[in-house]
């Protein structure tokens, strides 16, 4: 929701532009952090969902871990200050420099996603005389229920080793001298807002931990990912039940005295504290359709265009007694996917109208690109009004 003050602010400025609410953003890692507390739960910050310096900043500060999907993303978690030993590296194809250059800043855990990676960060580990810590991350073939481009833990998806691969798994990390196993991992998927997916992924955690110390190989880190879904359709509700949540794990994992339970959630942290403002170039009406034409498109928020996510669009520029008409929400990229809603109900827009598109916080800045050779994306925060 945004204060007479805020759009007086944002009708002075050069759009468009992320504008970040920190108030929003430190109060959810605070809903977060204190929920996560109460079982002794640890979160990881998935970082590819916004790794915008001030947005880190505040991760930092609430004390999480970061989660990394490159090499990259590791050297951005470091270098924001983040602790090696609070820093983990996902990801199918990390390359050996990526691999290397984890291994001399010790990070905390690579979650190993094939067993032919097993071997080589054993072996890149051994030539630096190092032992690498390990986690497998198993694909427990449960479905997410979301969408299926974002969907990661069934036996189609390329993530995770396949269970009818662990016996092989556990062959490696008892022959392997430099890798040392600390656990196992899942990450199914994102904009989970099933809850019961995650009673399901509860169960498989179980099975699996249980396999693995059948075997001789302690456990001692459970870690569940993260997928938590946010209200695209309701941005004013705003912080996630991160109670809920962390109450389904407390309930459903069987959790040993000697393992820990650690998240990496990226999404639910960050999503509701940014929208894309952005103004309307042109208005199009026609027989068929009516086209606002924004001056933010694709190049800005590629989710739309990506996944057909939805994501809800305000005219900040109220009219008195406007009325309301239906109106495909396009921008300016030469594509016909850079659209960002469909027949959407709006109150009749005007050139310059300022258009708030809701709820971007994750996936947004971070997806941007200079495609059409567009301008490099603006941010502002709620501390610069
Ligand atoms: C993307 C990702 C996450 C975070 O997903 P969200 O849906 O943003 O919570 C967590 N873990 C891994 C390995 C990921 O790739």
């Amino acid at each position: 929701m945004f204060s007479d003050k805020d759009i007086a602010h944002f009708s002075n400025l050069e759009t468009p532009f992320y504008y970040y609410d920190l108030n929003l953003l430190r109060e959810t890692l605070k809903v977060c952090s204190e929920a996560a507390s109460t079982y002794n739960f640890h979160v990881h910050y998935a970082m590819k969902a916004n790794f915008n310096d001030k947005v880190l900043a505040q991760v930092k500060q609430i004390g999480f871990g970061a989660d990394a999907v490159s090499g990259g993303e590791v050297r951005k978690a470091i270098e924001s200050g983040f602790a090696n030993d609070k820093v983990v590296f996902a990801g199918v194809g990390k390359s050996d420099k990526e691999i290397n250059y984890a291994l001399d800043q010790d990070i905390f855990c690579f979650n190993v996603e094939s067993l032919q990676e097993l071997q080589v960060i054993n072996q890149l580990a051994e030539k630096k005389g190092k032992v690498a810590k390990v986690a497998i991350r198993i694909n427990p073939n449960v479905d997410a229920h979301t969408h299926a481009n974002i969907t990661t833990g069934l036996d189609e998806n390329k993530f995770g080793i396949n269970s009818w691969d662990m016996p092989a798994c556990a062959d490696i990390l008892n022959v392997s001298a430099n890798l040392e196993f600390v656990g196992i991992h899942f990450h199914i998927g994102s904009q989970i807002t099933n809850l019961d997916v995650y009673k399901n992924l509860c169960v498989r955690v179980n099975e699996f931990a249980a396999w693995f110390e059948d075997r001789g190989l302690s456990v001692k880190v459970l870690n569940v990912g993260g997928g938590l879904g946010i209200d695209y359709h309701n941005p004013n509700a705003q912080i996630p039940n991160f109670e809920a949540y962390f109450k389904i794990f407390a309930d459903f994992l069987e959790i040993k005295p000697h393992q820990e339970v650690h998240f990496e959630l990226g999404r639910a942290l960050v999503g509701q504290s940014s929208s894309l403002i952005s103004r309307v170039l042109y208005v199009k009406n026609g027989k068929k359709k009516n086209f606002i034409v924004l001056d933010a498109g694709m190049t800005e928020l590629m989710r739309p265009a990506l996944y057909q996510a939805y994501h809800q669009i305000e005219n900040l520029s109220q009219q008195a007694h406007a009325e309301s008409v239906k109106y495909d929400v396009v921008g300016p990229i030469c594509e016909s996917t850079d659209c960002f809603g469909k027949e959407v109900l709006m109150q009749e827009a005007f050139r310059n109208d300022l258009i708030a598109i809701r709820s971007t916080g994750a996936y947004g800045e971070v997806m941007a690109s200079n495609y059409n050779l567009r301008d490099a994306i603006v941010t502002v925060t709620s501390e610069d009004i």
